[in-house]
């Protein structure tokens, strides 16, 4: 059995620099994270263990028992800085800079008069950030949400997407929005981010070479499911996993070509885990196979 990593996989940038930042020595277990840094449990353990403390949302500020605060790769409103701020905080800004182009899209086309529109989840901490300084605004993150641009009596939209969403739903999603009776004009910006594009086109390229591909990452990882959609789309059995210990032998039995990918949240150690552990899943089952028959 062959084994393959995807040819880009693991942690992006923005998300390598806020881990970083949050374990620098000079924080010792005088930081508090607002919000999950990244949606990854091994992550998250892990900085607990290093004496950060993590809670879950603004509305948590008076849980919040350090003097400096973090903001997440995920971004944050200003509005949300502003009020740790006038707490009495002192904030520490790890947004990723990707993000940050989000919100900078999303309010200049505001200043232009088109009516904001995210493409995304609309309870995800991304998009909170991005939405959290609008006075009105649209998420669509399915087709059955698109009645709600009727419902605005706008006809002018400006649209922005999730750093994280697959890009093919984007374009669809965009594609009907411009078909509709009710839109005159769109100004779409594709905000999907460059290391999401490239997992999700490596993990495709992957899935059409395998039988088989094992997707590493947190279950409440967006990116993460967004890679197992795209390797479902193949028609590829796939599986997501977190850790080693929800790997199933049964999987890889005659299987001839097993492909690993990884969201942009997932660590290289937990990929590496993984990596060894389906290596030797495969030596075992070949080794059972080249057994003389009795
Ligand atoms: S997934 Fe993209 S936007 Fe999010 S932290 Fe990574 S590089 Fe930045």
């Amino acid at each position: 059995m062959k084994v393959s990593l995807a040819s880009a996989l693991g942690t992006c940038f923005g998300v390598k620099d806020a881990i970083n930042l949050a374990m620098d020595p000079q924080f010792q277990s005088n930081l508090t994270i607002v919000g999950q840094l990244v949606h990854n449990r091994q992550v998250n353990e892990s900085l607990k263990k290093h004496g950060v403390s993590l809670v879950n949302s603004i509305e948590e500020i008076d849980k919040i028992k350090t003097k400096k605060v973090m903001i997440t790769a995920h971004g944050a409103a200003e509005k949300v800085k502003e009020k740790l701020a006038d707490a009495g905080f002192i904030v520490y800004d790890a947004s990723c800079p990707l993000v940050m182009r989000v919100h900078k899209t999303i309010k200049g086309m505001v200043q232009k008069k088109y009516f904001p529109v995210v493409i995304g989840q609309e309870d995800h901490v991304e998009v909170k950030g991005i939405v959290g300084d609008l006075e009105e605004f649209v998420v669509i993150n399915d087709e059955t949400d698109l009645d709600k641009l009727r419902k605005v009596g706008k006809r002018k939209f400006g649209i922005v997407s999730q750093t994280t969403q697959q890009v093919e739903k984007v374009e669809s999603l965009v594609k009907k929005i411009m078909e509709m009776d009710c839109v005159d004009e769109v100004n779409f910006v594709n905000t999907i981010c460059q290391p999401t594009r490239d997992r999700q086109i490596a993990a495709r390229e992957l899935a059409d070479q395998v039988d088989l591909m094992i997707v590493i990452g947190g279950y409440n990882s967006s990116n993460t499911k967004k890679l197992m959609q795209v390797c479902e789309e193949r028609k590829i059995e796939s599986h997501h996993i977190e850790s080693t210990s929800q790997l199933s032998r049964e999987w890889f039995v005659n299987k001839k070509h097993v492909g690993i990918t990884a969201g942009t949240s997932t660590p290289e150690y937990v990929i590496n885990e993984v990596h060894k552990e389906i290596l030797k899943i495969a030596e075992g089952i070949q080794a059972l196979e080249e057994q003389p028959m009795s």
